[in-house]
């Protein structure tokens, strides 16, 4: 198992149901109205072979966004409110693949935040083209899963920048997502991960890094009613726009059927990440 330190630093703050620390800032990850330049671009795409080469990656017109709180809200009447995201972290590492294909059969997308430390085999390599092959997000969530506030900012910028060249030797692409270690940015890296062009997330609950919860029917229970009692989240945590962790781990592979079926039989629907707005 990977050392993950989300494991003892987060469990404070999913008591207390947010990044707080986040809050104040990370409405400005939202980027302004863009909709109507993007359509526009999609028709001359279409008229202009010269623009094509732009055309690699598909972006279709965002329906959702992420909010301040890292929740997934709809722009507009286009998105569906009852709506949760999957998000996937530290991956690749040796579950991540499985992951994405159960996903793959239940067609539900997801995020899938990788570190560049399972990034230098080429095994590992094609295992995350694997992932993005199959129509996945891949977002940055440092190269080494450092606490970035304990860095200093050159070092800070290293490990978020190598990462998204890294990604981008293998996928041929840039990651659009960011989401710290722990939860933990600084004002430094807020405005690298902007200047990057992501979309920095934290999450609104997840279980699967707690001791009570490292087992498969646990965890889905836990995941699919939002409530983690064992961890004294005594409430339901699972709402529309509803921001779910889930990590690259053996009980998380295990469950993930059961906690899409589970979602989805309470009437949310899986948000597609390609969907969400990101930063032009
Ligand atoms: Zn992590």
């Amino acid at each position: 198992m990977s050392a993950c330190t989300d494991d003892t630093t987060s469990t404070d703050k999913t008591k207390g149901q947010q990044d707080d620390s986040e809050k104040t800032e990370e409405s400005e990850a939202n980027t302004p109205d863009s909709d109507e330049n993007e359509a526009e671009d999609t028709k001359k795409e279409n008229s202009e072979p010269e623009q094509q080469e732009q055309d690699k990656e598909k972006v279709a017109e965002p329906v959702y966004k992420i909010n301040e709180n890292s929740s997934i809200v709809p722009i507009g009447e286009k998105g569906e409110e009852k709506t949760v995201l999957l998000t996937i972290d530290d991956a690749p590492d040796g579950h991540a693949l499985e992951m994405a294909k159960t996903l793959k059969d239940l067609d539900a997308g997801a995020i899938f935040f990788v570190n560049g430390h399972f990034l230098e085999a080429p095994e590992e390599k094609e295992v995350l083209q694997k992932i993005h092959d199959m129509g996945f997000a891949i977002g940055n969530h440092t190269y080494n899963h450092v606490y970035l506030p304990d860095l200093p900012t050159d070092e800070q910028k290293v490990e978020i920048t190598s990462l998204n060249d890294t990604v981008e030797d293998i996928i041929g692409e840039q990651p659009k997502f960011f989401r710290a270690p722990n939860g933990a940015n600084t004002d430094f890296t807020k405005q690298l991960v902007k200047d990057e062009g992501m979309v920095a997330m934290n999450w609104t609950y997840g279980y699967d890094y707690f001791e009570p919860y490292m087992d498969a029917e646990k965890l889905t229970k836990a995941m699919i009613t939002g409530k983690g009692p064992e961890v004294d989240v005594p409430q339901s945590l699972l709402k529309p726009g509803a921001n779910l962790l889930m990590h690259d781990r053996e009980w998380t592979a295990a469950a993930l059927e059961d906690i899409v079926q589970g979602l989805r039989d309470q009437g949310y629907k899986i948000a597609d990440p390609s969907l969400i707005q990101t930063v032009e």
